[in-house]
């Protein structure tokens, strides 16, 4: 996609290919954006924003608990003559490390209160009972016919030493779509599933801003369902939670990862037509009486935007791939598509006239 054309004025002028910049980059009155390192650059930084209140500061989204990101959060504000001590509240989008480990590790140094989806509760849980070990992504890409990718997906996470207080219980869920006071701003709270069970955006409509997290990415598509217990349906659940936010005015969007761009409309019709068109490739990879599992279906569609076959993806990736095909194929079957059949543990799709 390329760069949003500056037309609105909460687009912040930083928009482009430098948005991972260090630095607390105004967005609108009273809203600054601060991006915060990861350890892999695949991302290359995570995007948290700052909202200035009478009663300190609310963030929304926390970051990854690293050391790099503590030290370029605590700069970004010093840059706009705050502290972290000056951080009350943070609203998180959804139970993802990048995004909630680091408000957990604040809040035991400064007390501030941590509000989070309800529905991530089972992921969270999950996380705590050690179930990263025991990842569920192994058992759902060996059922999609990958077992080689199961494998070494396996070892990825091996001898992986989380430190489980970063995953401890929020101060507050959220349940539903509710409208919450930050200082004299308003925010609806809206419970936008997909990308996560429990994820949530905060539409600022009087400002003209939405606080997407990664429900709306300006230049990626959000991964769908990867969390630690796995729902039936994320893709049917990340459609409509899409639908959602475009029933919503037209909106700046503030996302978490990327650029600010300038049109929620614009980028929710974009990654509307994107699945539709993944579905049709789904589908047309379905030849006279073909019987393929999620792992053959991903071998012959392009991946990323520059169409790199599954082959050519690093283990992480090509399993993103295989578990995204299982949620378009899971969706087909939902819609009456597709059949599928369980072999040997193995699911097996074919069209449901053959
Ligand atoms: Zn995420």
């Amino acid at each position: 996609m390329q760069n949003p054309v500056t037309t609105s004025a909460a687009v912040s002028a930083d928009s482009g290919r430098h948005w991972a910049d260090e630095g607390a980059w105004p967005v609108a009155p009273g809203v600054h954006r601060i991006p915060l390192p990861l350890p892999s650059d695949g991302l290359r930084a995570v995007n948290v924003y700052v909202l200035e209140t009478a009663e300190g500061l609310t963030l929304v989204d926390g970051g990854w608990a690293i050391d790099a990101s503590r030290e370029v959060l605590e700069r970004s504000l010093a840059a706009i003559d705050r502290t972290v001590a000056d951080v009350r509240s943070f609203l998180v989008t959804h139970a993802h490390r990048d995004h909630y480990t680091q408000a957990v590790a604040l809040r035991a140094e400064t007390g501030a209160r941590v509000t989070l989806g309800a529905a991530e509760l089972p992921s969270l849980r999950a996380i705590r009972a050690g179930l990263e070990q025991a990842d569920p992504h192994v058992a759902q890409l060996r059922r999609a016919g990958a077992a080689e990718l199961a494998r070494q997906w396996g070892r990825l996470s091996d001898g992986s030493s989380a430190d489980l207080t970063v995953w401890e219980d929020p101060d507050s869920w959220l349940a539903g779509d509710l409208r919450i006071s930050v200082g004299d701003r308003t925010l609806d709270a809206l419970h936008t599933p997909g990308h996560t069970q429990g994820h949530y955006v905060f539409a600022e409509t009087g400002a003209g801003l939405l606080f997407a997290g990664d429900h709306v990415l300006p230049t990626i598509t959000p991964s769908i369902g990867f969390e630690a217990v796995v729902p039936d349906q994320p893709l049917g659940d990340f459609l409509g939670s899409l639908a959602k936010v475009r029933a919503l005015p037209d909106l700046a969007l503030l996302p978490a990862h990327g650029p600010v761009a300038a049109s929620t409309h614009a980028r929710v019709d974009e990654l509307l037509a994107h699945h539709d068109h993944r579905l049709t490739l789904c589908l047309d990879a379905f030849g006279e009486g073909a019987e393929l599992t999620a792992h053959d279906v991903a071998a012959v569609l392009p991946w990323t935007r520059h169409e790199h076959a599954l082959r050519d993806l690093d283990v992480f990736n090509a399993a993103l791939a295989t578990m995204e095909t299982r949620a378009h194929l899971e969706l087909l079957v939902a819609r009456g598509r597709l059949a599928r059949d369980e072999v040997d543990g193995t699911e097996v799709y074919r069209n449901s006239s053959t």
